[in-house]
């Protein structure tokens, strides 16, 4: 019976996936997934990566319509970099904790009492808390946009405070980080599971995401965005890897190493906006063209330029 169930559930699955395939072409489009998406939803996207990878194949891609399979703040990039083109998310309710931390209001009474200050806005923000910011950073660049920002300025740095804070590390610049955090999966993650699979693992390399507590970073070999993990598990000559960070990056990691060991740190690290996403709602959002995602163009035009300005770097 239950060889059964399992046959039909994968020539149901099969079905869904031609399905999906059909339309792609039908619509001219293009399926991009971020490293925490399922690992259904990554094997049919035409790219996978990280928020800044994806709006940039968003950016150079020929296609018509942009299926976005991650949550609402890189759809928006997306569309903030390629207006031209329709970009939908497969569910509208697939938001993310942190970005939802700072809003326009809270950025502009912040940027009151330091009128002079650089703002500096991670990518997990609002198109319009872009707009209102001078230049964006990725976990893999926020070292270099701070160190390219004058050594008098004062730097407002949002929403993420473990990403400010592990900047701060490594830049010695002193950074108005605003108190923002991942609630889900980085917070979930403590000292004591990266330690207890150094005790499993002895031979492990561990690498964290630097949205991860400060106790948890200093325990890392390697402090790296996802992207940076892929590339470091290529890379080392180690064969296990300890992994702090959302659990969908291990399919990735486990893809391009089948020769390799991955060990999440914690395996409750999941977000769940980022598994909302199923391969039924992205044969939906082709067939229906839902949910499409616009940015109005005067916030669009000023954080373009945020954008802008840190890809020039
Ligand atoms: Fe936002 Fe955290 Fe989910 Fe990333 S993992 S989308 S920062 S809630």
């Amino acid at each position: 019976m239950i060889k059964f169930l399992k046959t039909m559930r994968n020539k149901t699955q099969e079905e869904i996936i031609q399905k999906i395939q059909d339309l792609k072409k039908k619509r001219k489009a293009v399926i991009l997934a971020h490293n925490y998406q399922i690992p259904e939803v990554q094997d049919i996207a035409d790219f996978t990566g990280d928020s800044l990878e994806l709006s940039k194949k968003a950016h150079n891609t020929e296609a018509k319509v942009i299926v976005f399979c991650g949550v609402s703040f890189m759809a928006e990039t997306a569309s903030v970099l390629s207006p031209d083109k329709k970009v939908i998310i497969p569910d509208n309710r697939a938001g993310c904790t942190l970005a939802d931390m700072i809003t326009v209001d809270k950025l502009k009474a912040l940027k009151s009492k330091h009128p002079d200050a650089v703002v500096i806005s991670y990518v997990n923000t609002t198109a319009e808390v872009k707009a209102e910011s001078d230049i964006c950073c990725t976990s893999s660049n926020s070292v270099q946009v701070v160190n390219s920002i004058p050594k008098n300025k004062e730097i407002i740095f949002v929403p993420d405070k473990n990403l400010c804070k592990f900047t701060h590390d490594q830049t010695g610049r002193k950074l108005i980080c605003w108190q923002g955090w991942c609630s889900t999966p980085h917070i979930n993650i403590s000292a004591e599971d990266i330690k207890k699979s150094k005790q499993d693992h002895p031979d492990a390399k561990v690498m964290v995401h630097p949205e991860c507590n400060p106790e948890v970073v200093n325990l890392a070999d390697e402090v790296v965005s996802t992207s940076g993990m892929l590339r470091f598990a290529k890379e080392s000559k180690a064969d296990e890897f300890i992994i702090g960070t959302e659990i969908g990056i291990l399919h990735s990691l486990k893809k391009a190493n089948p020769e390799k060991k991955f060990y999440p740190a914690n395996d409750k690290a999941i977000c769940p906006t980022m598994k909302l996403i199923t391969l039924k709602k992205v044969h939906r959002a082709l067939k229906d063209l839902i949910y499409v995602v616009k940015v109005e163009e005067s916030i669009r035009e000023k954080a373009k330029k945020a954008i802008d300005r840190m890809l020039a770097l």
